[in-house]
């Protein structure tokens, strides 16, 4: 079963004119959803609030104290990218409450799959920080509540073009959650670097591939087939959680990626495929960036039909690409994970390929 959260209330956080992190966005991706026929079929999950414990998980409690002072029922700006408007603090938190559910449907069972259109997006936002258009950390809440309902480990994989810093900070000492990332780099927000692979207590749980402009579908697939799938295979996790960014989008406007919609399906398909393998198909796509009004519906709807059919078609290379940028890349990732990591471990050299 297919579960997804489409709600009004995430169009309440309402933009400075101009900005790009706005309602039309979560508007596009819906009727983009509505369009490939999932709610027929699929489980329409309900918004709800957070306990203050799955807020607690990953945020520090005096933080969240000050910002909702801050931010509920206002407007203004928390940082120069970062406004909320009156209706933000409801959105914000229902968003961490809607994608805390869909976790823990996943893991009683209730769901298999599940895809959230939630706004203001989340993996910015750190334990004590809300920035980068994010208020609360939607993903990496819903990592620690499939935790609390009995997982052992979960997998983030972030393909939005900016690194997850907020992500990658909240789970950087936990070994039980593994965040890997693949980006534009360097970047916003200039984390993210190959040789950034985890706190001493969890070596090895940080995987990031941070790419050249210009990259584009292939190069995302060999990401995600090379890297990503040979990486979750090796750490096993019981859910597989997706930070869907659409900013990597060919024509983003803040962006310097080409991937397609197609680029998007091929990603949601090896995704679909390592989970099906690892962890009984677990696996839920939680909208992040992405400001290209037909990069997020038509990724949105790409990764809708991956997870709504029964088998995913990938066709995937498997050579390695060898466009300079890109391999090296791939190749620096490899390297920085090979004291820890098997697949890293049987990297070939870039003598050998090259
Ligand atoms: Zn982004």
């Amino acid at each position: 079963m297919l579960g997804y959260v489409l709600d009004e209330v995430f169009m309440d956080h309402h933009a400075p004119s101009g900005h790009p992190e706005r309602p039309a966005r979560a508007v596009a991706a819906r009727d983009a959803i509505l369009a490939t026929g999932l709610v027929a079929i699929g489980r329409h999950v309900a918004v709800r609030a957070p306990s203050d414990a799955e807020l607690m998980a990953v945020h520090d409690g005096q933080h969240i104290e000050r910002l909702a002072k801050l931010v509920a029922g206002n407007d203004g700006w928390v940082d120069p990218d970062t406004y909320f408007s009156k209706g933000s603090w409801r959105a914000a938190t229902l968003a961490v409450g809607a994608t805390c559910e869909l976790a823990s449907q996943a893991l009683s069972g209730e769901i298999t799959r599940g895809l959230a259109v939630v706004r203001p997006p989340g993996h910015h936002a750190t334990r004590d920080r809300a920035m980068g258009f994010c208020l609360l950390n939607n993903v990496a809440a819903a990592a620690a509540a499939a935790r609390a309902a009995g997982a052992a480990r979960v997998a983030i994989v972030d393909w939005d073009v900016h690194h997850g810093n907020g992500t990658q900070d909240i789970f950087w000492q936990d070994p039980t959650v593994m965040y890997l990332s693949v980006h534009q780099y360097p970047y916003y927000p200039g984390t993210g670097a190959p040789t950034e692979t985890g706190g001493a207590t969890a070596p090895g749980a940080t995987v990031n591939v941070g790419l050249p402009a210009g990259a584009g579908d292939t190069d995302y697939a060999a990401v995600a087939a090379h890297i990503f799938a040979p990486a979750l295979r090796e750490f096993r996790p019981d859910l597989i959680l997706i930070s869907a960014g659409f900013d990597a989008f060919v024509h983003d406007p803040i962006a310097g990626m080409t991937v397609s919609a197609a680029g998007f399906a091929t990603l949601a398909a090896i995704m679909r495929s390592v989970a099906d393998e690892v962890c009984q198909g677990r696996i839920i796509a939680v909208l992040e960036g992405g400001y290209d009004l037909e990069g997020v519906g038509s990724g949105m709807a790409a990764v809708t039909n991956v997870f709504m059919h029964t088998a995913p078609s990938v066709s995937v290379a498997h050579e390695l690409p060898i466009l300079g940028g890109v391999r090296a890349a791939m190749d620096a990732t490899a390297s920085a994970h090979a004291p820890w990591a098997q697949w890293a471990k049987r990297w070939p050299s870039a003598k050998s390929v090259a």
